[in-house]
């Protein structure tokens, strides 16, 4: 892996969250309250507008201050998730990681985001998308292959039943719908992917 480039990263992420807020709007409507894509839009901006100082941070720092930030500006119940996915991630990867590294790390941060939501994968949330991207990272698949991977697991949500988080309040008619976590999740790691198959 060849070094990252953060702050296109980050401008990257934060296009796709964008480009895409009014599906995760949508999907969040179906099955939850609607604000999933307003929320990860004004988190994601938020980190945007700091991306400079940011990615001037050695690797770990940078993704503990977007940690932090997200935890501070998304909200909702995704927001802790998502930050302590990337705290957790800043608090295990080494300041050049190799694929090892961050398979490791990303290893550890999807136990802590297990440990906060109290969820575990089959629950219908963004862990169902994170886990079978690390089994993925773990198998040496490529960077699109991961993408689509995940694009896969976010599809596989719509015949679960949610078990965690507002999509279980509504019991068997969480069925039928794909979870908005798991589509945020898997437009990330499409644009993280693409970002590190570039520079690979
Ligand atoms: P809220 O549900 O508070 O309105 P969001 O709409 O921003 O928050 O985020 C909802 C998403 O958060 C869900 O689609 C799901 O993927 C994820 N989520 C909610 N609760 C949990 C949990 N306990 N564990 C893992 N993910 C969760
Ligand atoms: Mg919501």
């Amino acid at each position: 892996m060849a070094a990252l480039n953060l702050a296109r990263l980050i401008a990257a992420a934060s296009d796709t969250i964008a480009a895409n807020a009014e599906e995760l709007t949508a999907l969040d409507q179906a099955i939850g309250d609607g604000d999933h894509g307003l929320n990860m839009k004004r988190g994601f901006e938020a980190v945007r507008a700091e991306a400079e100082a940011f990615s001037a941070k050695p690797l770990p720092d940078a993704l503990k201050a977007i940690g932090t930030k997200l935890v501070m500006t998304v909200g909702g119940a995704s927001g802790p998730l998502f930050g302590t996915l990337f705290l957790a991630l800043g608090k295990e990867i080494s300041a050049k990681p190799d694929r090892a590294n961050l398979t490791a790390a990303f290893g550890k941060a999807i136990e802590a985001v297990a440990a906060r939501g109290k969820s575990q994968i089959g629950q219908k949330t963004m862990l169902d998308v994170l886990q079978p991207v690390h089994d993925a990272l773990l198998q040496g698949k490529t960077a699109l292959e991961i993408a689509d991977i995940a694009d896969a697991a976010a599809d596989a949500t719509v015949p679960m039943k949610a078990l965690r988080g507002r999509a279980s309040f509504l019991g068997d008619r969480s069925i039928g719908h794909m979870d908005a976590g798991a589509r945020s999740t898997a437009l990330l790691v499409r644009t993280v992917a693409h970002s590190l198959g570039e520079s690979a």
